[in-house]
């Protein structure tokens, strides 16, 4: 079109930037693969999805059976005594979209209400909990990386209401089953952050220290908590990070 001004995509006579092998704003700089974000929280279009309201064909209860949670309008729910629940599919690092909701109707006080918990690689738990108005010790708070550190702050909505955790996670390294570098979690509660880059002191333990010792894998599932609560969880889904100037 006349007059109209061409605006280069990308420069070939910039200074390289240190450490990469790219100049500033390089024309031959591979661009970011297309991602189709998701719709509200829908899953984006690179995710893994778990759970999406209905199939649990993805999830195994402890003996690697069938789940013994309830399925309906599109959540699952903790069946007191049927245990815990893994995903099939395994993961270091990743970026988890988990949804849940506490019962409405309150019962039981502190660690006995609404408690369940989302435990990365099956080892290390942000714990779920009704925190709304209820006095508990704070590092098995709502959000808490369980036994470790309190979130923050208490971003609980009230019982019965939905709430969104987008949690980051960060798998620990080993070499030789020597601890290289810890599990980091980074966790937001209902769009408020509770963690950033938090060094986790080891997998999960109760009225005890963590360790990273032994050493475990670099993958692994992860597990929902039967807590004996029935505690809801809907929206499930998970990326596994990818590096810069990863190929389209
Ligand atoms: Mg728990």
């Amino acid at each position: 079109m006349a007059g109209e001004k061409h605006t280069p995509v990308g420069y070939d006579d910039t200074p390289v930037l240190p450490g990469q092998p790219w100049r500033v704003h390089d024309s031959k700089r591979p661009q970011p693969r297309v991602v189709a974000p998701g719709d509200g929280a829908g899953a984006p279009s690179d995710a893994t999805v778990l759970f999406d309201g209905s199939d649990t064909s993805g999830w195994v209860n402890k003996e690697g059976g069938p789940i013994g949670w309830t399925v309906e309008n599109g959540y699952m729910q903790v069946e007191p005594k049927t245990g815990n629940i893994s995903s099939k599919a395994e993961f270091g690092d990743c970026q988890l979209h988990i949804e849940f909701a506490v019962p409405k109707e309150v019962k039981g006080s502190s660690q006995g209400r609404g408690n369940s918990g989302i435990f990365l690689m099956g080892l290390y738990e942000v714990q779920v909990l009704d925190g709304y108005d209820n006095p508990t010790y704070a590092d098995g708070l709502t959000g808490a990386i369980y036994g470790q550190f309190p979130p923050l702050v208490n971003a609980c909505r009230k019982p019965g209401e939905w709430q969104a955790y987008d949690i980051l996670f960060v798998a620990p390294r080993y070499q030789d089953d020597k601890l290289v570098s810890p599990a980091y979690l980074t966790v937001i509660l209902n769009g408020v952050m509770l963690h950033h880059h938090k060094a986790a002191h080891g997998p999960t333990g109760h009225k005890n220290l963590s360790s990273y010792d032994p050493a475990h894998g670099p993958k692994g599932p992860l597990m929902l908590q039967d807590h004996g609560d029935l505690v809801r969880f809907r929206k499930i889904w998970m990326r596994e990070f990818g590096d810069y100037d990863d190929k389209a």
